[in-house]
């Protein structure tokens, strides 16, 4: 037996309401959590996975699809708290969570200041000092494009690159569920690339899209947008004609 659950956590950020969504995967093994939310997110996702009927301290394994802030925020603290979370993560994102290579959303961030209007830098600096405070974490295990991961009735990692170098969607044939994580986001029922002014390689972003039309999908999760079920290859190709004009 194995199931999947979408953590929707609601809160505030900026005065905005905003909702991400975090997967949790479960087998008769194995809890497997995949993101957790920006820092100091604990409570929140205990408060997520309760409704769920299960606990945070049940978790066994992390897959962070990428090191972008509300993706792997609360990681470190995680680890603390339970230090036999086994932390999986791209092998091209592990130098950015374990803090050996520079956060390129930060150095993105820092290198677009200097070109930026006067009224607009209060805000950023604010997103830099922000960025700053992500605390790095060990990552146990790295996965490569492909792989197949026995757990929860088996789970394929697929590099999905653009939003960043070293992200990855996962792909769950048993129940055809695509995790997408940042790979497209859902807003207003309808498919985007994930903040395309934060992408670091849009040729590269929409190329991923392209290459998940080789799986067969009744059920798509993206972190930002929830979940969508029904045709999702005609929404991704939707998504690819609306970036070809
Ligand atoms: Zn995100």
């Amino acid at each position: 037996m194995h199931s999947i659950h979408t953590l929707d956590i609601e809160f505030e950020q900026g005065g905005q309401r905003q909702v991400i969504t975090p997967t949790l995967l479960q087998d008769g093994q194995d809890t497997i959590l995949v993101d957790c939310g920006y820092p100091n997110f604990e409570a929140y996702l205990e408060a997520a996975v309760n409704r769920v009927n299960l606990a945070l301290s049940s978790i066994t394994k992390l897959i962070v699809t990428h090191h972008d802030i509300d993706h792997m925020g609360s990681l470190a603290a995680l680890k603390r708290m339970y230090p036999r979370i086994e932390i999986i993560a791209h092998e091209l994102e592990k130098p950015y969570i374990v803090g050996t290579a520079k956060s390129l959303r930060l150095e993105q961030a820092e290198s677009g200041l200097e070109a930026m209007p006067e009224e607009a830098k209060p805000f950023a600096e604010q997103f830099i000092a922000f960025l700053r405070t992500m605390e790095p974490a060990a990552v146990d295990r790295t996965v490569y494009s492909g792989e197949k991961l026995p757990w929860c009735g088996g789970i394929e990692i697929v590099h999905t690159p653009g939003h960043m170098t070293g992200h990855i969607s996962l792909y769950v044939p048993s129940s055809k569920t695509l995790i997408a994580a940042d790979a497209v986001v859902l807003e207003q029922s309808k498919l985007d690339i994930a903040n395309p002014q934060y992408t670091l390689d849009m040729e590269a972003a929409l190329n991923s899209v392209r290459n998940l039309l080789a799986f067969d999908i009744d059920r798509l999760i993206c972190y930002h947008g929830g979940v969508l079920e029904g045709d999702v290859r005609g929404a991704l190709r939707k998504l690819l004609e609306h970036y070809s004009q």
